[in-house]
């Protein structure tokens, strides 16, 4: 309901809110149109109408990538700069209304949320998450210690409940890892 306000306020449907959301917010994914797809659980054709859309208005350019001239490149322009900024904050009322939730209680429902989160993927109901939970580098605490104590095996760091990261950029899911393994990291 908080997504569809701000995107109404700015002339824009939800969709072209969540790919300027998420190009502002920079890669992962690579700004293109299947990544985007994959990231905002939508089919090509959707983010195809999306940004065009966007262009139209004048927020969203692109140009061809230099790296494989087969695909283009998304780069927000000064006006679509400005107004991701403005419509990222939908998120505020909730960020506010979550703040006022005691730590021990916000780290349980953090931890739930996660369980949720991991369920989800694990269903294929969620394609893309970045959380330390559906992470190859995740190595979860002993069962029932308390304090749960974790541990990123990449970043070689011990992981309180506070410390879960949710949008990582080093997050690699297993699928991913055997497959850079296999083909030497390519
Ligand atoms: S690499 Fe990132 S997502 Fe993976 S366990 Fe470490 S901190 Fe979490």
């Amino acid at each position: 309901m908080l997504a569809r306000r701000a995107a109404e306020a700015h002339d824009l449907s939800p969709t072209q809110l969540r790919v300027l959301v998420r190009l502002h917010a920079g890669p992962p994914p690579p700004a293109r149109t299947s990544a985007l797809a994959r990231e905002l659980d939508v089919t090509d054709p959707t983010v195809s109408d999306a940004l065009q859309a966007l262009r139209r208005k004048g927020l969203v350019e692109r140009e061809r990538d230099p790296d494989d001239r087969r695909h283009y490149r998304l780069h927000l322009t000064a006006d679509g700069r400005r107004t991701a900024r403005a419509v990222s904050r939908w998120t505020a009322p909730v960020e506010a209304a979550t703040s006022r939730i005691d730590r021990p209680d916000g780290e349980q429902l953090l931890a739930a949320l996660l369980d949720v989160l991991e369920r989800m993927h694990s269903e294929h109901l969620i394609s893309v998450t970045r959380a330390c939970t559906t992470c190859h580098h995740f190595e979860p605490a002993v069962r029932r210690a308390r304090p749960a104590v974790h541990r990123c095996t990449f970043f070689d760091h011990r992981l309180g409940p506070s410390d879960i990261r949710v949008d990582c950029p080093e997050h690699v899911t297993h699928e991913e890892f055997a497959r850079r393994a296999a083909t030497g990291g390519r």
